[in-house]
């Protein structure tokens, strides 16, 4: 489903990812962690062409990432992506939230997507919630919301950058378990998470990143109780 050979990004003289390999298999679940500024949300903005990579290429469920904006539109469909902040419009109810997507970018009729948003609140616990503002409901709830509002989309690929790291210590689970949910749908994920309990639970693929390079691969039984890297036990270590 994804596949990065040889990447390498640039912020002016910066290189933020070099000689990135890279393959999630569909159905695969990664996840990915390392220290701040490793390249972790880089890498996986420019799957979904947040980012241009420089160097290399990248290729999403069969489309080759490079200038044709047609194919970026398609590969935006495919590959949902939910961030550290919510970024849902304020203005909007949650249902609104949910359909405008939908309606704009896969012309759907109203009722048509208001169905399917209504499915996807229900997917993530909270469909009493259609009809309030994000500013009225709980971070959990409204990163809730940003999730349901990616399956809207109905991604074959989502991407999760930190998704938890913005929320109070009890809000975290009630946002893992709808994540650990949609991993039991068979849904290809990559996630960036300092979750380690939640890695340990849905990850097929443990990613180590350190300055802007992939360190270590490995499944997770390895990488916890036996990370090759010495930097990767000295990261598990501090965080664990
Ligand atoms: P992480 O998500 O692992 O914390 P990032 O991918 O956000 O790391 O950043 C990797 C490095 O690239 C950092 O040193 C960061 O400062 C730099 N960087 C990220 N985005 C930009 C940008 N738009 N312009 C310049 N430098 C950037
Ligand atoms: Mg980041």
């Amino acid at each position: 489903m994804i596949s990065m050979r040889n990447v390498a990004k640039f912020f002016g003289p910066f290189q933020a990812l070099a000689d990135i390999n890279f393959s999630v298999r569909q159905g695969e679940r990664v996840v990915i962690c390392g220290p701040s500024g490793s390249g972790k949300s880089t890498l996986i903005r420019c799957l979904n062409r947040l980012e241009e990579h420089d160097e290399g290429t990248i290729t999403i469920d069969g489309i080759e990432l490079g200038d044709d904006t047609k194919d970026i539109r398609a590969v935006r469909q495919d590959v949902g992506m939910v961030f550290q902040q919510f970024n849902l419009f304020p203005h909007l109810t949650v249902l609104e939230n949910l359909t405008i997507g939908p309606i704009r970018v896969r012309k759907m009729g109203k009722p048509e997507a208001e169905a399917l948003a209504r499915t996807y609140l229900d997917r993530v616990r909270i469909p009493e919630q259609a009809e309030k503002f994000p500013s009225q409901l709980s971070g959990g709830q409204q990163q809730r919301v940003a999730i349901a509002r990616s399956l809207c989309m109905e991604p074959r690929i989502m991407l999760f950058d930190e998704p938890t790291s913005a929320l109070d210590p009890e809000m975290i689970s009630e946002v893992l378990d709808v994540m650990v949910e949609l991993a039991d749908t068979g849904m290809t994920m990559v996630c960036v998470t300092h979750e380690m309990g939640f890695a340990r639970r849905v990850a097929d693929t443990m990613v180590f990143m350190e300055a802007g390079r992939i360190v270590e691969t490995a499944p997770p039984a390895k990488f916890f109780t036996n990370p090759a890297s010495d930097r990767a036990r000295m990261f598990l270590d501090q965080i664990l």
